[in-house]
């Protein structure tokens, strides 16, 4: 079977031992499957995407000693193709205007953080509103009650990560009670959510393995909401674990402490960025050439 997977960070901090283990992982199950490893550049959020943290995710990555194919993807190029299929579900009546609260908004349109408190599932004040009263600064959410009598039942997805392997199938009562009429549409006109966005490139570059964080398993039943309604295949999925602080609690762009700028800095090697988040050696193998080390580091699960 074909392999193409891909690291896609969002350019607005330095990456940290997280995005080490989730693009280092991802590397080497394409280099294990012989497949095909891209890197993705998520940076439609222009208000908070820098060139400068961008030129830093080429050069951590590359002193990772990760390899991928050019011309990589930047998202803010391409503003054009992802507002086009906004505008198709719009036309088939999936789509309305919403003028709500911007913090309700804002916690839609970013990455879901733990221990971050979920906001309520949109309780549907813009509901009855046409496309066609949409004003200027207006976000566009799914119509997901409408959005889930156009589909087939079951609606599912692979999953072959270790927190939840198997076929997932997705509850419709889930769709509707937790995730809600999601915002696709941001305020600023021809801006889409990391959602939309992420599942037209994912389709767009053949990918057939995402590998990404657990945060992001519960953002999956939208994704793939998406992708039947704009009649995009659904690939497989592997939510891998989570790399801690000290706290157990979840990395975020802001532990600078945990950069991999700093810990290069500090002279770490590659291999020792592997050994911390669990990855097993490039070089050590046992006699018989089988199996590698086993993972160390306080960050091994
Ligand atoms: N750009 C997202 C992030 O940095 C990743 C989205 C994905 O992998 O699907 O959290």
């Amino acid at each position: 079977m074909t392999f193409v997977t891909r690291f896609a960070p969002s350019p607005t901090g330095p990456l940290h031992l997280g995005h080490a283990y989730s693009a280092l992982l991802a590397h080497d199950m394409a280099r294990d499957a012989q497949g095909t490893f891209l890197l993705r550049i998520e940076d439609t959020d222009t208000s908070r995407a820098r060139m400068a943290w961008e030129e830093q995710i080429y050069d951590d990555l590359r002193w990772l000693g990760l390899i991928w194919a050019t011309p990589v993807l930047r998202q803010s190029e391409h503003l054009a193709r992802y507002n086009s299929a906004l505008m198709q579900l719009a036309a088939d009546g999936l789509v309305y205007p919403c003028s709500c609260r911007r913090s309700d908004i804002r916690a839609a349109l970013s990455a879901p953080q733990e221990g971050v408190t979920t906001p309520p599932v949109y309780p549907g004040i813009c509901r009855h509103r046409e496309m066609s009263s949409r004003k200027p600064g207006d976000a566009l959410r799914l119509n997901m009650a409408r959005a889930i009598t156009r589909l087939d039942a079951p609606l599912s997805f692979e999953e072959t990560g270790p927190l939840h392997k198997g076929s997932e199938v997705i509850d419709p009562d889930t769709l509707l009670h937790l995730t809600g009429d999601a915002v696709l549409g941001r305020k600023e006109i021809e801006t889409v959510s990391y959602v939309l966005a992420a599942v037209i490139d994912d389709a767009g570059q053949g990918i057939t393995h995402v590998i990404r964080g657990a945060d992001l398993f519960d953002t999956t039943p939208l994704q793939v909401v998406l992708q039947r309604l704009l009649d995009l295949p659904t690939p497989i999925y592997h939510h891998h674990r989570l790399i801690r602080d000290d706290a157990g609690k979840r990395l975020a762009k802001r532990d600078d402490a945990r950069a991999i700028a700093k810990y290069r800095a500090d002279g770490a090697t590659p291999e020792d960025i592997r050994a911390m988040v669990g990855l097993p050696s490039l070089f050590e193998k046992n006699p018989r050439g089988v199996r590698r080390t086993a993972p160390r580091g306080p960050t091994a699960p």
